[in-house]
């Protein structure tokens, strides 16, 4: 059973992005639950997490059809001790807010070191970050984003998967989210159905596919290996759509959220009828 959506609104509640997922028809969503662009936000409401989980209920979504995804803000591996600490600070409170909501996952980008200290040390800064907040919150998963790269972002490559969840910890807290337009951008070709086999077996050696918590499904604006994060719709852009065919045929990505961040929302009912045509019946 493959879980497909999108990156819906939360506008006006965090309980709308269930109906908005309903409307597209999906089985998965993706959300913010704070305003992404801001450090500070009021605690739900007991009448808000009520809500959600009752409409959730009402509309079949359980925790594992459920992704969402911290603040653009956040750094975990920040060079500052101060920005750090504010940082460290905000996941916990996001860790909170999607325990509050029933859910079991939060997506995360990694980090930047800022050119200021080693990658190997911002790994690990992120490493701890995620101790601390899974020691400090209980139940939920930190799933690292992988990134395209741009500028001193870490997480681009396998290895640096690899490398932060080898120093959390509890293994059972910790998880992936892999995103097509981040990985072709990040140089890793998956332009056809046999490269995308070769990139995802590279990811399982590496990394290990039980640690894949969740996909981001999109296009890319950008040439391979450009380093440059610019999603595009599903059909078009520069990866093609034979990804989608090797992952919608693939159980490795069965009972994972699924989740569209492309550009065009007024399409993403039609993106997911057309995954839904990839799979084999
Ligand atoms: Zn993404
Ligand atoms: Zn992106």
């Amino acid at each position: 059973m493959k879980y497909i959506g999108a990156h819906v609104s939360a506008s006006g509640g965090v309980e709308n992005a269930v109906l908005r997922s309903v409307e597209i028809g999906a089985n998965a969503f993706a959300l913010f639950t704070k305003n992404q662009r801001q450090w500070q936000a009021p605690p739900l409401k007991a009448d808000t997490i009520e809500k959600f989980k009752r409409f959730c209920a009402a509309h079949h979504f359980s925790a594992e059809q459920i992704l969402p995804h911290d603040s653009y803000l956040i750094n975990l591996g920040n060079p500052e001790a101060e920005a750090l600490e504010k940082s460290r600070t905000a996941f916990i409170d996001e860790m909170s807010r999607a325990n509050q909501l029933g859910l079991k996952l939060l997506n995360f980008h990694p980090g930047s070191h800022l050119k200021k200290i080693s990658e190997q040390d911002c790994l690990s800064r992120i490493a701890e970050s995620i101790n601390m907040a899974v020691e400090a919150v209980p139940n939920v998963i930190a799933v690292i984003e992988n990134t395209a790269g741009q500028g001193s972002n870490l997480g681009w490559h396998f290895d640096h998967l690899a490398k932060i969840i080898e120093q959390v910890e509890d293994k059972n807290r910790v998880g992936v989210c892999l995103d097509t337009c981040h990985l072709f951008s990040a140089g890793y070709d998956i332009s056809s159905y046999e490269k995308s086999e070769a990139v995802f077996n590279d990811f399982n050696q590496t990394v290990g596919f039980h640690y894949l918590k969740g996909m981001h499904l999109n296009g890319s604006k950008t040439p391979l290996g450009s380093r440059v994060d610019r999603h595009h719709t599903l059909r078009e852009g520069t990866i093609g759509t034979e990804v989608f065919t090797f992952i919608m045929r693939n159980s490795n990505f069965d009972h994972i959220p699924l989740v569209l961040e492309t550009i065009l929302p007024e399409i993403w009912a039609d993106e997911i009828k057309f995954l839904r045509t990839l799979e084999l019946k």
